[in-house]
């Protein structure tokens, strides 16, 4: 099974609702596509989303990382050898974690192919159903009751919802929805770095004293501020999800050893993909510290492929992966079955993609 070619395209995704954050409105998914051809005729997809304020990686920079490196230094190599392909995508070209997550998820689709067994099988296969969560765009607080109250309706029963723009009008948001939405709907908060360490368990120790509920925090101090995250760590009653801090394994690593975070949020995107995942996964089961899977505003192709990580390991409890809900339409064929929040993995062989709509990929190969 050697590879040939390794085609991209861009494919573009229109979302329900513009997805707001204290960084960007959003309004469609913008994603590259990637499919490996082998000399047997068969393809692997993958997909990487530009997002340039998060990883750096835009759509010409992943674009470019593959053709001038990664595609390019995998081309002849036998997808047998997968161990040696999986290393040649990491050590290709350094950073660019989000073309390398593409590459190395039509990779594993194609290994899963060729041994005709379902990706999340080969990685653990420890179910088949996962659970995820909604984010709520950040608004005035009767427009985020309006819309945590349609979430419920839709089915779900858990909510992620954006902090980190103004305390007291989080905490008033935060109010609103959690009166509206009574006590047994998890509420997790995501404060993309916004505060610092002792802020942050002010903060955070105060909506727990007005009986707010936070199941969690997502990085609530900049990424580099470890020391500053451990200190969180120690001293709030919620606790602490690392996101930004956390994109090697290596990283991983430093947090689990320092005891920085109290959950690691593993997004294929940051980490490169699969292969370094896994690396993840094994690690936090080590030292007894649960993982959330997250994703970026993705199409099916890459939130499958994380959906079958989360289906291999127990390790991972939670699950927020929600980009494919959020689009108003689903042009990939196959894969996970997204109904709402309840998420069902595919029993195809590989990642269970069966190829993309005519005419929705813009090919540039
Ligand atoms: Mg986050």
């Amino acid at each position: 099974m050697k590879i040939t070619q390794v085609r991209l395209g861009r494919i573009s995704v229109p979302l329900r609702t513009p997805f707001k954050t204290a960084l960007r409105t959003v309004s469609s998914v913008e994603d590259v596509i990637v499919e490996i051809h082998t000399d047997d005729g068969r393809i692997g997809y993958g997909e990487a989303p530009p997002t340039g304020p998060i990883t750096g990686d835009t759509t010409l920079a992943i674009i470019g990382a593959i053709q001038d490196h990664i595609g390019k230094s995998i081309i002849g190599m036998d997808v047998d050898d997968f161990e040696d392909v999986m290393q040649q995508v990491q050590k290709s070209i350094v950073g660019n974690t989000s073309a390398k997550a593409a590459v190395d998820m039509a990779l594993w689709d194609l290994y899963g192919q060729k041994y005709g067994i379902p990706v999340y099988k080969l990685m653990g296969g420890a179910r088949k159903n996962i659970t995820t969560d909604i984010t709520i765009s950040v608004n005035d607080p009767e427009t985020m009751v309006k819309d945590s109250l349609i979430a419920l309706q839709r089915g779900y029963d858990c909510l992620k919802m954006k902090v980190g723009i103004n305390p007291e009008m989080d905490v008033a948001r935060l109010k609103a929805v959690r009166e509206a939405v009574g006590n047994d709907i998890t509420i997790r908060i995501d404060a993309n770095q916004a505060w610092n360490p002792k802020q942050a368990v002010r903060i955070l120790n105060a909506m727990q004293e007005q009986g707010l509920q936070i199941e969690l925090v997502e990085q609530p101090v900049p990424a580099h501020d470890l020391d500053g995250m451990k200190y969180v760590t120690d001293r709030s009653y919620v606790p602490v999800l690392a996101d930004e801090s956390l994109y090697s394994p290596a990283d991983a690593a430093t947090i689990l050893r320092m005891g920085a975070a109290d959950l690691l949020n593993i997004k294929l995107m940051k980490c490169g993909g699969l292969y370094n995942a896994l690396k993840i996964c094994t690690m936090a089961e080590v030292y007894g510290v649960e993982c959330m899977i997250g994703c970026m505003l993705e199409a099916k192709i890459s939130v499958n492929a994380a959906v079958h990580l989360a289906c291999a390991r127990k390790v991972i409890t939670k699950v927020d992966l929600d980009g494919p809900v959020l689009c108003s339409e689903d042009p990939i064929l196959g894969g996970a079955v997204f109904n709402e929040k309840d998420i069902t993995v595919s029993d195809a062989p590989g990642l269970g993609i069966l190829g993309i709509e005519n005419g929705r990929i813009t090919y540039i190969n």
